[in-house]
């Protein structure tokens, strides 16, 4: 890995084209809420691109027929967290499936790999974060926390 200081911001706007591509194809409406002045973080910029476009592909991939796809950004100065929550309006996780979700080669899906979590979860440990997910019943958050120095 390459680690730089990063603008978690920029990441997420350079991304922007790519997830509005996928969301048009599945009827997705994406909805971005942007912090003004975001500390960076020391990461690898592509493996951090990797990561948001994982895990907003798979709630896109999530919302069969159309749905919200909302990414935002958030920041705790006390905790010294910068984070970027992506929520969807799909079906959800259901509890017997969220505990597995991380693990390498867990998939649903008929085509899927099932590693894109498993990777995004290692990218975001190796610079000290971590990814949380909630889902109950109906739609999903994942939460991306990282630090900044
Ligand atoms: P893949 O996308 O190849 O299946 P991932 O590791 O990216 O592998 O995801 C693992 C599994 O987690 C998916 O197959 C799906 O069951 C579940 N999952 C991930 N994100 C969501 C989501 N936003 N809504 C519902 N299920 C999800
Ligand atoms: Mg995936």
């Amino acid at each position: 890995a390459t680690y730089e200081e990063v603008d978690v911001s920029q990441v997420v706007r350079e991304l922007l084209p790519i997830i509005n591509n996928e969301a048009i194809l599945h009827k997705v409406t994406v909805q971005y809420e942007a912090v003004y002045g975001l500390p960076r973080v020391i990461a690898d910029r592509e493996h951090l691109k990797q990561v948001f476009l994982n895990i907003c592909k798979n709630g896109i991939e999530a919302m069969g027929d159309g749905g919200f796809l909302t990414i935002a950004e958030k920041m705790d100065p006390e905790e010294r967290r910068v984070s970027v929550d992506i929520h969807d309006t799909g079906p959800g996780i259901p509890m017997y499936v969220i505990d597995k979700i991380f693990d390498p080669f867990f998939t649903t899906k008929a085509e899927g790999t099932g590693l894109g979590l498993s990777v995004c979860q290692r990218i975001i440990h190796d610079i000290g974060g971590h990814i949380r997910v909630s889902s109950k019943g109906f739609g999903t958050t994942f939460t991306v926390s990282i630090p900044f120095p």
